[in-house]
C-alpha cells in the first residue's frame, strides 16, 4: 500500500529539481500527479514517463491556474493536494535590486503560492479535505545577504502557510511549509543545466562549502526534500497545520565558534 494510495496532488515547479523528486516519490506511493511547470518538454517528458498529467502553469497568472485545475479534474475527477514548489532567485543586494526584479521574484514565489491556495482551497474542501505544502527556504527562517527579495518572499510564503492553516482547518484542509537549506538542484547548482558541465564536480564543490557551513556537513539532496513533502502530504502528519519544517542538515541551529 503507498502513503498516499488514490490521492490526486498537483506539484508546480515540477519539470525538475525539487518538484521532480516530488513527483517521483508521490507518484511511487500512488498518488495520481499533476506535473505542472513553465518547462513545457522537460514535463511532458517526466510526465509520461510516470504516468502523470502535465499542465502548462505559469504560477504567477491566474488563468493558468483555472486551466491547469480544469485539467486536473477532467483527468481525474478530483483534486486532494497541491505542493506549491515553483519558485525563482535572484541575487542582488537590496540597494542594488530594480524594482522589476524585485517584482518578478514576487510574482513567482509570493503571487504563486497565494494563486495556488486560493484557486485549488475549494477543489480540496469538495473532496472532503486535503494538504497544502508550501516551499518557503531557509531564508523565510532567517535573513542572507544578497537574496533580499527571496527572503522576503519566503518569509511571505510563511505567512500564507499560516494564515492558510487557520483559515481552512474547519474544511480539513492542512497547510504547511517546508523550509530547505542548500539543496543540490539546478537552482543551486546551475552547473546541473550545462551538458557540458561536470555537475557531480559541482555537487562535490557545494559539499565542501556546506562542510563548514552545515552540521551534517554536506549540501541536501531533492529526494530528501521530497520525504518530508510526502510526510506533509499523507495521513502520517494528520495532527500538524500551520507549521513550518525546516530541513537544512542543522544550518539554522546556529553557529560554532571552534
Ligand atoms: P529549480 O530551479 O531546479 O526548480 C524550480 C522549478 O520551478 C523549475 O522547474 C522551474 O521551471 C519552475 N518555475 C519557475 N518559475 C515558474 C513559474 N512562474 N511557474 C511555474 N513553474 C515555475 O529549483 P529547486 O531547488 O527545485 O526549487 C524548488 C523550490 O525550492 C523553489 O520554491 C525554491 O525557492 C525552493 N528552495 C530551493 C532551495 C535550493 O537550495 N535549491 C533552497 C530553499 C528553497
Amino acid at each position: 500500500m503507498g502513503k498516499l494510495d488514490g490521492r490526486v496532488v498537483i506539484i508546480t515547479g515540477a519539470a525538475r529539481g525539487q518538484g521532480e523528486q516530488e513527483a517521483r516519490l508521490f507518484t511511487a506511493e500512488g498518488a495520481k500527479v499533476v506535473v505542472a511547470d513553465v518547462l513545457d518538454d522537460q514535463g511532458e517528458k517526466l510526465a509520461s514517463e510516470l504516468g502523470a498529467r502535465y499542465v502548462h502553469l505559469d504560477v504567477a497568472r491566474e488563468d493558468d491556474w483555472t486551466a491547469a485545475v480544469d485539467a486536473a479534474k477532467e483527468a481525474y475527477g478530483r483534486i486532494d493536494g497541491l505542493v506549491n514548489n515553483a519558485g525563482i532567485l535572484r541575487f542582488n543586494s537590496l540597494l542594488d535590486t530594480p524594482l522589476d526584479e524585485f517584482m518578478q521574484v514576487v510574482a513567482v514565489n509570493q503571487v504563486g503560492c497565494f494563486l495556488g491556495i486560493r484557486t485549488v482551497g475549494p477543489h480540496l474542501a469538495e473532496a472532503g479535505g486535503g494538504t497544502i505544502v508550501n516551499t518557503a527556504s531557509y531564508t523565510a527562517m532567517t535573513g542572507m545577504a544578497a537574496v533580499g527579495t527571496y527572503a522576503a518572499t519566503k518569509h511571505a510564503v510563511l505567512g500564507l502557510t499560516r494564515v492558510a492553516a487557520l483559515e481552512l482547518a474547519a474544511q480539513h484542509i492542512r497547510v504547511n511549509a517546508v523550509c530547505p537549506g542548500a539543496i543540490d538542484t539546478p537552482m543551486s547548482n546551475p552547473a546541473r543545466l550545462d551538458p557540458e558541465a561536470d555537475a557531480g564536480e559541482m555537487s562535490r564543490a557545494l559539499d565542501e562549502l556546506y562542510r563548514k557551513l552545515v552540521p551534517l556537513g554536506r549540501v541536501g539532496r531533492p529526494e530528501e526534500v521530497a520525504r518530508l513533502a510526502l510526510f506533509l502530504t499523507s495521513d502520517d502528519s494528520s495532527y500538524i497545520t500551520g507549521q513550518p519544517f525546516v530541513i537544512d542538515g542543522g544550518w539554522l541551529a546556529g553557529v560554532s565558534v571552534i
